[in-house]
């Protein structure tokens, strides 16, 4: 009965991954967790988000000074927005043209990655 109970709670939560648009810190998960059916705590996110890790179906996207947020892994290559007023991380769809000419021509380019930080329209609009 313990098991099907947590396995409904990594079920929940890895339809909130699903149904964002976003990455999501633990604590965002919880948030929305909870709307739905309450009693789900931190540490059992954690326990989740680790065993999603795992098997390779979430990625962790990391951001030099935001907190660890994390997505599906099969979102397809894009890059994020942090808003350095509520620190929170949106999904850029798409890349940047010719981005690999920035290198040398007789290097060869393996991955990149583009961070754009600024302000999101919510906190501009307050
Ligand atoms: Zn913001
Ligand atoms: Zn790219």
């Amino acid at each position: 009965m313990n098991v099907s109970y947590s396995t409904r709670q990594r079920e929940a939560i890895l339809d909130i991954l699903r149904r964002a648009d976003q990455p999501l810190t633990p604590g965002e998960i919880r948030e929305r967790a909870n709307q739905d059916s309450a009693g789900i705590g931190l540490a059992t996110v954690y326990r989740a988000l680790k065993a999603f890790m795992a098997r390779g179906v979430i990625a962790q996207v990391e951001i030099p000074g935001a907190s660890p947020c994390y997505e599906m892994a099969d979102r397809g290559h894009h890059h994020h927005f942090i808003c350095q007023h509520c620190q929170r991380v949106y999904d850029l769809p798409g890349c940047v043209r010719d981005l690999e000419a920035l290198a040398p021509r007789d290097f060869q380019v393996q991955r990149h990655e583009v961070i754009l930080y600024g302000l999101c329209s919510n906190c501009l609009e307050r």
